[in-house]
């Protein structure tokens, strides 16, 4: 992958940090996600992120000891606390620690996707010039085109979407249970074989001319790109 903005997301209730990180990802943010302090230390020091979400309260290390070990590591980089109902008690106490902002939970996605926007403007690594390459695919969001070994591949909008979906959780199995939600927004299987048929669709269009295949399946638990 090129300049996509990874994004650390550090929260303990592991429904919701999966929750909050599959949003993050359908939105053009990929995230990693740490369960508790000692994680999200191992992570940040491994990896280069360009945001932060921290919840405050968490084990073996709390999000404001985080954020100041952070902080000293990475000047620049934006931090926004989770912040649960009076950990916080104004922006002061936020700003104090070395965070930029906080969202008080529960919150809306709209409302996180709104900051975590801004953070990443700033940073002046628009999402809007992305890219995702694969070895020798590459995928290019400003125009929806799809590049494979110099060739243009002409994709409708839901096999587009499907790609991408794939793409932006390379080497992750995405069941079908999860395209459909995130393709289709249906939440229950209907039944039909839609997504073999896309998938067959996207293989016939990405793969099958080259030697080389990209999309690969994991039976019984769904597909991946590699
Ligand atoms: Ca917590």
């Amino acid at each position: 992958m090129s300049i996509l903005q990874k994004i650390l997301l550090v929260e303990d209730e592991v429904k919701l940090g999966k929750v909050i990180q599959d949003e993050l990802v359908l939105n053009g943010y990929p995230a990693d996600l740490a369960v508790d302090g000692l994680e999200a230390s191992r992570l940040f020091t491994r990896n280069t992120y360009s945001l932060v979400l921290l919840d405050i309260n968490l084990p073996y290390k709390n999000g404001f000891e985080l954020c100041r070990e952070f902080r000293e590591q990475n000047k620049s980089i934006p931090i926004i606390m989770l912040s649960a109902a009076g950990e916080i008690h104004d922006k002061v106490e936020a700003f104090n620690i070395g965070a930029d902002d906080y969202i008080v939970k529960p919150f809306h996605f709209v409302e996180l996707f709104a900051r975590v926007k801004v953070f990443l403007k700033r940073a002046e690594l628009p999402t809007d010039t992305e890219k995702i390459i694969i070895e020798d695919m590459e995928i290019n969001f400003t125009n929806k085109t799809v590049v494979r070994n110099g060739a243009s591949i002409n994709l409708t909008a839901k096999e587009f979407t499907l790609l991408v979906l794939l793409a932006r959780n390379k080497e992750r199995v995405i069941s079908k249970q999860e395209i459909l939600e995130k393709v289709w927004d249906l939440n229950f299987d209907t039944g039909t074989n839609t997504i073999e048929v896309y998938i067959s669709f996207l293989r016939n269009k990405i793969d099958k001319p080259f030697d080389h295949k990209l999309i690969h399946t994991k039976p019984g638990f769904g597909y991946y790109i590699k």
